[in-house]
């Protein structure tokens, strides 16, 4: 018998979140981030998911794109980071690939190399963000590069948002980037895209011709102060597990690692089939919220590498092989990850390789 552990990918429910992108900017096309293992819900399931519906899959990985290809995607592929030496280029061009150039060296790289093919090319600009992209002072020789270049086939403009989550009330929202893009594209009538999922839920006149949903697809919320569900997300990641051990504990005993939970009454304890070797956050504090045959209660004390404690005192029906989830369906991992003092991204990220994925 394995584990109990298990990932459920709610296929239905990934297609759902990103008709809600689509619907929300409706004149746009929108590549689906799939980044990171698609946000650690597994590339193909994603892709699998998607595959009748998604304008584009957006990813950073070369080796995932070629992926996407063999398993038979025709969409445009976009690498997000672009592509980093000119043996890249080589599977950039046999395999239909869109490029991010965010520094001149690249063009460089892709004017020499002389491939048989024009590589469509997102230019990239920092608008403020500060991480990738041109800034204001090398749009000349950027301007000059793409003029010299064979290479090159349609250009987009794009940036990126750093505080598209910011609260209504602080933050500085999108303007100021609106601004600097605006002031950066000049003349541009060719296409462009701006908006990641913070966007395209709260500023959906950024849409213009491609957007890029990345969270809300696998039904976390952009925002702090709004939830997936109120935002009309489902939730595609269920990280479940089962109780494999209950301890009937005095008042004073102490639970797990450094001793850091005390009972204050006597208490059953569950054992949780779930550590930070599963990706559940070690710093999850206790009373992060966990459900228990489809009822909540909270963590008790640190978790291990392989198991969590919950507490059961007044959950008498609960035994070994009750059902637990850590996040998902009935307990949104925006809140789970709030408890633990981080984002959604992050959890599902982190989920560890060796949690079987199961699609449905
Ligand atoms: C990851 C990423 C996105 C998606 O961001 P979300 O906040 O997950 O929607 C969009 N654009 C770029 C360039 C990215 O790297």
């Amino acid at each position: 018998m394995p584990r109990p552990i298990r990932a459920r990918i709610d296929r239905a429910a990934l297609l759902h979140n990103y008709l809600l992108a689509k619907s929300r900017t409706p004149g746009s096309r929108a590549w689906a981030v799939v980044k990171a293992n698609a946000y650690g819900h597994g590339l193909m399931h994603a892709a699998d998911a998607l595959a009748d519906a998604a304008d584009g899959f957006a990813l950073l990985d070369l080796a995932e794109a070629v992926t996407l290809r063999e398993a038979g995607i025709r969409q445009p592929i976009l690498l997000l980071e672009g592509f980093f030496t000119a043996e890249d280029l080589e599977l950039v061009a046999e395999h239909r690939l869109s490029v991010v150039v965010h520094r001149l060296e690249q063009l460089q790289i892709l004017r020499q190399v002389g491939l048989p093919v024009r590589v469509p090319v997102y230019v990239k600009l920092n608008t403020g963000m500060n991480r990738l992209g041109f800034r204001p002072e090398s749009l000349g020789a950027l301007r000059e590069e793409l003029a010299k270049s064979q290479a090159v086939g349609d250009i987009t403009l794009m940036t990126h948002f750093a505080e598209a989550d910011g609260d209504r009330l602080s933050g500085r929202g999108i303007d100021w980037q609106l601004q600097a893009f605006a002031a950066m594209a000049g003349e541009w009538r060719g296409p462009v895209s701006l908006a990641n999922s913070a966007a395209i839920l709260r500023h959906p006149k950024t849409a213009r011709d491609w957007v890029r949903p990345g969270i809300m697809l696998y039904g976390g919320s952009p925002f702090a102060d709004e939830s997936a569900d109120q935002l009309g997300l489902r939730p595609v990641m269920t990280l479940a597990s089962e109780i494999i051990a209950v301890q009937a504990i005095a008042t004073g005993e102490r639970v797990g690692y450094g001793g850091t939970f005390v009972a204050d009454r006597e208490m059953r304890v569950g054992v949780v089939a779930c550590g930070y070797a599963d990706g559940y956050p070690r710093h999850a504090p206790t009373g992060t919220p966990v459900l228990v045959g489809g009822r909540r209660t909270r963590t008790l004390g640190r978790v291990s590498m392989d198991m969590l404690a919950v507490d059961l005192t007044d959950f008498r029906e609960a035994g070994v092989g009750t059902p637990v989830t850590l996040w998902g369906e009935g307990l949104p991992a925006d809140e789970v990850a709030t408890a633990a003092g981080t984002i959604s991204y992050e959890l599902f990220c982190a989920l560890a390789g060796r949690v079987p994925i199961e699609a449905v």
